[in-house]
């Protein structure tokens, strides 16, 4: 597919230049002051602040902090959907930054106060064409995507039911897009790909209940502990046997808890883990498989078995042809040298892929590693020592403008 240039794509890139250092205060002041889960309300007050005298419509969700906000164009056309995430993980920041987190215990270790910054920057620079837009931007300022299911409160407050566009004929949303900073790529790099391009997320716990008694004489108890360590290994047995190696799946027990001292047989053992897999298909079968292991592990040792599953986040899924699409915008923006298609799914998980499950779109990767720095030996993405660097937000910013300005001019 050839996109059309945009007669003012060649300007994005002064103007994310020129509202650089209001994207890096924001940025900034969110570093600062990070909040974790659905309740944001000093990342939700800076938000607003920074979108103050952009002519969108704005919701305060109710259910969680999350801020949508409706620029509509001057001419009819659908929506398109940015989704910029804002909340912080649980964990102590060690790095030098001088704007380095003033709440002990909380870090944008995950970047995402850079992603919703840019989304502010993209608000600016849409906002400033509203006239020649045919369509209308929906900006998602989500909280709780760290395990919060921040996005899929969102949708169930109504985030998608808009209404009708300035003809007074629907506009519904017909793309959707994400981006997330990580430093795995150099600053300014972006890759994504067709179909899935992150893991689904559950978590599994299984109690082993045998009968406890003295370690000296086994035989007059019902000892979990073995039965919970042939779980372990049959778990593993069970990923490599009976699951496709083309569609696969990660399950790891983190989790291990039995007993109290070397003279005691227990009554209880239990193991804990996390389950990711690339396709529902795959996701489902192991659920089943983790189920009927640890029953069966359990009978054959005479214990009783408690297994429970907590479902997390879908699969994340690209639609291919909008994957397609983002990655010729980004060639544009960047230059073809600095875009990768990736080779497989990142085996982290993302909520933005409850927006994906309802509205074909995407979510790319931005690099944010400093050039002088080695990307493969940077601390990752929820390291207390990752550093972003702030040079990928411009980027970012015309990323998010030039999807939405093609998808819009590709409507009409
Ligand atoms: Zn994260
Ligand atoms: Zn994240």
């Amino acid at each position: 597919m050839t996109l059309e240039p945009l007669p003012t794509l060649e300007t994005l890139r002064d103007e994310a230049r020129d509202i650089h250092d209001s994207t890096v205060a924001l940025r900034r002041r969110l570093h600062e002051r990070p909040e974790v889960g659905n309740e944001l309300p000093l990342t939700r007050e800076a938000v607003l602040e920074s979108l103050d005298g952009l002519p969108l419509d704005l919701t305060l969700h109710e259910s969680t902090s999350g801020i949508a906000g409706l620029l509509t164009g001057g001419r009819p056309g659908p929506t398109v959907l940015l989704r910029g995430d804002m909340d912080a993980l649980p964990l102590h920041e060690d790095t030098d930054e001088d704007f380095s987190s003033a709440i002990d215990g909380h870090m944008h270790a995950c970047g995402h106060d850079t992603h919703t910054a840019m989304l502010v920057g993209a608000a600016r620079l849409l906002s400033a064409r509203r006239e020649e837009l045919a369509g209308r931007v929906l900006f998602m300022f989500q909280p709780g995507e760290e395990g919060h299911h921040g996005a899929r409160h969102m949708l169930d407050e109504g985030l998608l039911d808009l209404p009708a566009g300035i003809d007074g004929a629907p506009s519904p949303v017909t793309g959707a897009f994400a981006l997330h900073i990580t430093s795995a790529m150099p600053t300014g790099w972006l890759s994504t790909r067709r179909g899935p391009v992150m893991a689904s997320a559950d978590q599994f716990m299984v109690r082993v209940t045998g009968k406890g008694g003295h370690a000296s004489e086994p035989f007059r108890a019902v000892d979990p502990i073995p039965v919970a360590c042939e779980m372990v290994q049959a778990i593993q047995s069970m990923i490599t046997r009976r699951i496709d190696v083309f569609d696969p799946a990660v399950v790891t027990v983190g989790r291990i808890v039995a007993g109290t001292t070397n003279n005691v047989i227990p009554e209880t053992a239990e193991i804990e883990g996390t389950i990711r897999a690339v396709s529902e298909h795959t996701r489902t079968e192991v659920h089943e498989g983790i189920r009927r292991v640890a029953e069966g592990v359990a009978a054959a040792h005479g214990t009783e078995v408690d297994v429970e599953l907590v479902i997390g986040y879908p699969v994340t899924s690209n639609d291919d042809r909008f994957a397609d699409f983002t990655l010729d915008v980004a060639n544009e923006v960047v230059g073809a040298d600095r875009v990768r298609r990736l080779p497989h799914p990142v085996m982290g998980a993302e909520d933005f892929s409850y927006v994906l499950n309802e509205i074909p779109g995407t979510m790319m990767f931005l690099g944010g590693t400093a050039p002088e720095r080695d990307p493969s030996r940077a601390a990752p993405n929820h390291s207390n020592r990752v550093v972003f660097d702030e040079a990928a937000m411009p980027t970012g910013v015309q990323l998010y403008t030039a999807v939405a300005l093609h998808h819009l001019a590709a409507a009409n």
